[in-house]
């Protein structure tokens, strides 16, 4: 039998990438969502996580709110023995991500953190090609356009709403998937909108365990040309992440992608893993972001508004 699963935050990112994926997998079956104000048209429709729970005929959710709520409305559904796909950030710390792995493992739920572009089409080539090399250096480049992405998203630039992190933080996932041991921070330059709590700018140096030095250009009011990359630079050139691992670009210019769907790939996974009685919640890419947080000099950049 499929598993009866509920959204919860039936935002941007629910209605287009979970429903879709949901849609397309067997091992689950979209029963109802779970958000303040938004509903679909022939699906149950709960105000909050508690009529859901209370109305019981569920076996999982998928959170996919903005993470300052996220770590409650996980605690509350494994509570109730139910599965948790967590959009990405888990949480909005690393200890509460923790937490919600070891919840998890009490009750005899999975938790599953869902990092969406470590399941991007160009991540797995990208890992293959750089099992032979030697890694030189790292050059992430995040720029994007917040008012094109995010419009009137206020929750991404309050402080658990981690500003340009919010993208960033899927090169960090892709950053920790692909280098192995723990990434420190050297120096970070954060510019701060004068009427806002999170960065929309940052120019970062971080160091590998084995050495290698990671320079990292993030903006969020990039204009124009959109930007996602990974560089890596080896003793064989240099292969290229682009358009957010979706493509890997070998130095012959040889690329290969997959383009079977992040999502799909996720779902796929969280459904493994139920079956499996495992979770998998690593908190590495939110604790670099942490890291970066604590260390970085804040300069005052001009206020923002979307
Ligand atoms: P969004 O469009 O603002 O949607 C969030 C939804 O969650 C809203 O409908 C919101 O309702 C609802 N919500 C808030 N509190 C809730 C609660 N306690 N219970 C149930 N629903 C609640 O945000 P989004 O862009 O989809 O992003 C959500 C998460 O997905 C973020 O962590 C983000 O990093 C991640 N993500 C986003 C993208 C993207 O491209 N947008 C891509 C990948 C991952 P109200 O608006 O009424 O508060």
């Amino acid at each position: 039998m499929a598993l009866r699963l509920a959204l919860v935050g039936l935002g941007k990112i629910a209605r287009d990438e979970h429903l879709p994926a949901i849609a397309g997998d067997p091992r689950f079956d979209l029963i109802a969502t779970v958000d303040p104000h938004a509903k679909l048209d022939g699906v149950v429709a709960y105000r909050d996580l508690a009529a859901l729970i209370a109305a019981g005929g569920v076996d999982a959710v998928a959170i996919c709110t903005p993470p300052a709520v996220r770590h409650a409305l996980a605690r509350e559904a494994i509570g109730a023995g139910l599965h948790v796909l967590l959009e990405k950030p888990p949480a909005a710390t690393v200890a509460t991500a923790h937490e919600l792995a070891a919840l998890a493992s009490a009750h005899g739920v999975s938790a599953f953190a869902a990092w969406h572009s470590r399941a991007a089409g160009g991540v797995a080539a990208a890992a293959a090609w750089l099992e032979h090399r030697h890694v030189g250096s790292v050059r992430i480049e995040w720029r994007e356009d917040i008012r094109r992405w995010h419009p009137g998203q206020d929750w991404i630039l309050e402080r658990d709403g981690f500003g340009v992190f919010d993208p960033a933080i899927n090169a960090f996932s892709i950053l920790t998937a692909l280098i192995p041991g723990a990434i420190s921070v050297e120096a970070a330059m954060l510019t701060m909108p004068a009427n806002r709590e999170a960065p929309v700018a940052a120019d970062i140096a971080l160091r590998c365990a084995d050495g290698v030095p990671v320079q990292v250009g993030l903006d969020f009011l990039q204009t124009g040309a959109q930007t996602w990359t990974i560089a890596f630079a080896t003793d064989a050139g240099e292969g290229m992440l682009v358009d957010g691992g979706t493509r890997f670009v070998d130095p012959d210019g040889a690329v290969a992608s997959d383009l079977g769907g992040e999502y799909p790939r996720l779902y796929a996974r969280f459904a493994d893993l139920i079956e499996s009685g495992a979770s998998e919640v690593d908190a590495r890419p939110l604790a670099l972001v942490e890291d970066v947080l604590r260390a970085g000099i804040r300069q005052t950049g001009d206020p923002f508004t979307f």
